[in-house]
């Protein structure tokens, strides 16, 4: 199936199925803004788990965190996101569409990209023996396209990190880039705009009240440094996770979940000693690495390097992974020096410092932060997943399923309690027998509704990794059947095996035990 067509299917399937819904949608919903419906939110739920449990149950050096949403104003002056949190914006005047303008000029640089890799396609099928590396070396259109490439995104990076609002509205003049919507090119000027959404405290009026919803939740963690160190008798090297909701008033959220306007993180801030911060970087890109891929097939997942450092890094990497619309960014890791506790030292007065034992010494930690947005997760988790397919020996309705092949530890019912016919008392009562035992292991779900075969596709539709179904036989032998989600496969096993049976197959332990 085409990637667009499946990113459309995929997005009507989780509204149908419970898992998310635009919000306020009955006023028409509202621009980059979800709710997790009661399958999204048990989802949800066990990828914040998996995440949980491998940082801080599996670390002794890590501690949990739950920081609140709103801080002092002068936070967010340290943070330097008051003065620089900041997307280039451009508006055009015949559409009214509101744009970011390096997004324009990186999608100018995807289509070159593409056109590229169309000449390569082309080539392949002409030649035999097709010597792909000497073909993109030489061939002097595929050359001119790769020159302009660097050119814009080398004048792209300039622009960006002089904060040179000028020059970029000179690229987007000069490429020609239209209005992706209406084709128009009567822009405005570009100027920067702030991400950070802002409301007003009731009791102190003007600037010194004003308060910021948190763009990110790292921050949290910064500000609490010194009390987790007095109170969790941990030494560096160690680290604070947590999980929370972040605010951005991102210019365009698009793309479903990917980029929304409120949405959830799950952050990592490992404290070290200076000078050992690159050796902790490359053992958290690994380790963070290791832990998607416990979920995630690795041909869907990538390191990126970042091309232009944030000025309070010294080396960054993004953990890509492979969504319908692309490779994209799933995770940040980031080394941040000292900027953030050094910033917050500054500001506040107070110092923010570790005494050495083994050095005999005071200083400000470095930072390697890991950052992953729990929504993209998500996102990367349902569409590795989704699958439309044909089922073989079965006929008519029957003859095709959409399954949703996520690993059933993160499953939103484990195990789906099934009487064969809903008209016969004793198997109906049989069945609520078993799901009020099996309801104190996991999510179950039970269900008598339809004909059993349309039952198994609504389980398959939600990710269900196990049915049990009750039939005339488990009245006289006690003993049910068990149907396993992707190979569709069942087995007779007596009742007193189920809860082990599903316990050990589902179990969060499977997943922690490959990190
Ligand atoms: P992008 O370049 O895609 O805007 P970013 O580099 O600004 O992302 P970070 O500030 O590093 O993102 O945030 C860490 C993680 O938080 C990202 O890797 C992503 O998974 C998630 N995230 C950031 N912005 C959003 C958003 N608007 N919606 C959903 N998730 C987001």
């Amino acid at each position: 199936m085409h990637q667009e067509e499946l990113f459309k299917q995929l997005v009507s399937h989780c509204k149908e199925y419970g898992f998310i819904y635009p919000s306020s949608e009955i006023y028409d919903g509202l621009g980059g803004i979800y709710d997790y419906g009661p399958m999204g939110a048990e989802l949800k739920n066990n990828i914040r788990e998996y995440w949980w449990k491998a940082m801080v149950q599996l670390h002794e050096n890590i501690v949990g965190l739950d920081s609140a949403i709103f801080m002092h104003p002068k936070v967010w002056k340290a943070s330097g996101h008051v003065d620089a949190f900041n997307d280039p914006l451009i508006d055009n005047k015949d559409s009214k569409k509101r744009y970011r303008a390096d997004q324009l000029i990186e999608n100018e640089i995807d289509r070159l990209e593409a056109k590229i890799e169309k000449e390569v396609e082309k080539a392949r099928k002409r030649f035999d023996n097709f010597d792909e590396a000497l073909f993109r070396s030489t061939n002097p259109r595929v050359l001119e396209w790769a020159k302009r490439i660097e050119d814009i995104s080398r004048r792209l990076a300039n622009a960006l990190k002089t904060n040179d609002m000028t020059a970029l509205k000179t690229l987007i003049d000069e490429l020609e880039i239209a209005d992706p919507e209406s084709g128009s090119r009567n822009w405005t000027e570009v100027r920067q705009f702030n991400l950070m959404f802002s409301t007003q405290l009731s009791n102190i009026a003007g600037e010194e009240g004003k308060l910021y919803l948190r763009p990110e939740t790292a921050q949290g963690i910064f500000v609490n440094f010194l009390n987790v160190l007095k109170t969790s008798r941990q030494k560096v090297p160690f680290g604070i996770a947590q999980v929370g909701k972040a605010f951005r008033n991102e210019i365009v959220a698009r793309q479903f979940i990917f980029r929304m306007r409120e949405f959830e993180q799950m952050e990592m801030q490992f404290f070290v000693r200076p000078g050992t911060e690159m050796e902790w970087y490359k053992y958290w890109k690994e380790r963070r690495m290791a832990w998607h891929r416990a979920v995630i097939p690795e041909a869907k997942l990538r390191y990126k390097d970042h091309d232009n450092l944030a000025h309070y890094a010294n080396a960054a990497v993004d953990i890509q992974f492979e969504f319908p619309f692309g490779f994209k960014e799933l995770e940040g890791i980031h080394s941040r020096t000292d900027f953030d506790l050094g910033n917050h030292q500054a500001l506040s007065g107070r110092k923010l410092q570790y005494f050495d034992p083994d050095l005999n010494e005071h200083y400000v930690p470095y930072v390697v932060e890991t950052s992953v947005g729990l929504d993209r997760m998500f996102l990367a988790i349902l569409s590795t997943g989704f699958a439309e397919e044909t089922v073989p020996d079965a006929q008519g309705e029957d003859s095709t399923r959409v399954v949703l092949r996520i690993p059933p530890a993160l499953a939103p019912i484990k195990c789906a309690v099934l009487p064969l016919v809903r008209n016969k008392e004793e198997l109906v009562a049989k069945a609520r027998e078993i799901f009020d035992r099996l309801k104190f292991h996991f999510m179950c779900q039970y269900d008598e509704k339809d004909a059993i075969g349309r039952r198994y596709r609504r389980q398959d539709a939600v990710g269900t990794p196990y049915c049990i179904t009750i039939d005339f036989q488990t009245l006289k032998d006690d003993t049910v059947t068990i149907r396993e989600r992707d190979s569709m496969l069942q087995e007779r096993i007596p009742v007193s095996r189920v809860v082990d049976i599903v316990r050990q197959k589902t179990a969060m332990i499977q997943l922690l035990e490959q990190l």
